[in-house]
């Protein structure tokens, strides 16, 4: 009788030793890296990364810990999910950062070079195993290298908040932007002032040399702007041939030096190829910022000045600073 038992027993082990050994064969050919870590943060096994474009072989790590492999801070927060998962019982998940070079058991080859300091992002999705061979409680952690989708994310936010044509800021990202300067410049007691920007006579330059052409002065002129204007300061198309320009901490004084330092900027441009004959000039109104006004009235205010440069024969700057 106990001779029987034992032969179902031994069946039984053989059956669980072929079902771990198909787990442990999928796992080994999944694309993702999987580690199984205890209470102490040991690197007990490391298993798959079969994908070799987006994980290194992370074997060097088996038998040391977290806090050997990892940066301290990073070490800390990946301990703390293990913990986590193996007193709830349930998946724990986080997203993280992690440069190869900032890995220190891995091998140099990997570590050393440009390549080793690209920033990658991993999600880590942690739960707790039953122990079979190991005195400590053990949980799996598998990394799923998820920089290109971060990286996508991070192409469409860029895309969301810039103007394709001239790549300085759209009318979302300014008036957002602008939004933010105006609260504080109120809170603070602090001089705002707004430049709206037309350009001169845009349609006779696109009748004249083409709408490509007028494409290019486009961004010849938001080029040479963005590299005459101050870190602080900041500029947006708000539409066709329109631009702003916030400049936060900045009394009329400074906004008027601003201006005529923009026109005479414009006023410089040449597009030799294209357009060897063509002079580009910019109209300017200009608000300062009162006080209770929100940002709606100050933009208005600034329209207004911009229509009176116009009046008064463009390639000039009218307004508050006036
Ligand atoms: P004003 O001096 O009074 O501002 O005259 P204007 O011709 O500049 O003014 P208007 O508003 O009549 O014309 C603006 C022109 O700007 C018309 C439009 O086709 C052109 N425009 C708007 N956006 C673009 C663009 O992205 N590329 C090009 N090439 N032209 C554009
Ligand atoms: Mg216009
Ligand atoms: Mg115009």
């Amino acid at each position: 009788m106990e001779n029987e038992n034992a032969q179902v027993s031994r069946a039984e082990y053989e059956a669980l030793r072929a079902e771990r050994d198909q787990l442990l064969a999928l796992l080994r050919a999944l694309p993702d890296i999987s580690f199984v870590i205890d209470t102490d943060g040991l690197y007990v096994r490391v298993i798959g990364g079969a994908n070799e474009t987006m994980y290194i072989d992370g074997k060097t790590l088996e038998g040391h810990t977290l806090h050997e492999a990892l940066p301290a801070e990073i070490a800390d927060r990946c301990l703390n999910l293990v913990h986590e998962a193996i007193r709830t019982g349930d998946l724990q998940t986080v997203e993280y950062p992690l440069r190869v070079s900032e890995v220190a058991l891995l091998p140099d080859a990997s570590r050393k070079g440009s390549k080793g300091e690209v920033e990658q992002w991993f999600e880590g999705r942690v739960i707790p195993l039953s122990p079979f061979d190991h005195p400590k409680p053990v949980a799996l952690w598998v990394a799923v290298n998820i920089t290109p989708r971060k990286q996508l994310e991070q192409y469409w936010r860029e895309a969301a908040h810039t103007d394709s044509l001239t790549g300085v800021a759209n009318r979302l990202r300014l008036f957002d932007r602008a939004h933010r300067e105006v609260e504080r410049a109120h809170r603070h007691g602090r001089p705002f002032c707004v430049l709206m920007i037309d350009f001169d006579h845009f349609k006779r330059i696109n009748d004249h040399y083409g709408h490509a052409t007028g494409d290019d002065a486009l961004r010849a002129v938001t080029r040479a702007c963005g590299e005459m204007l101050r870190d602080n300061d900041f500029m947006g198309r708000t539409g066709g041939e329109e631009f702003a320009v916030i400049l936060p901490e900045t009394d009329l004084e400074g906004a008027r030096h601003t201006a005529n330092r923009l026109l005479e900027t414009v006023r410089t441009i040449q597009l030799p190829n294209a357009a060897p004959d063509l002079h580009l000039t910019i109209s300017i109104g200009c608000a300062r910022l009162q006080a209770g006004e929100g940002l709606d009235r100050l933009m208005r205010r600034a329209d207004e000045h911009l229509y009176a440069a116009k009046a008064a024969g463009r390639d000039r700057c009218c307004g508050d600073c006036n």
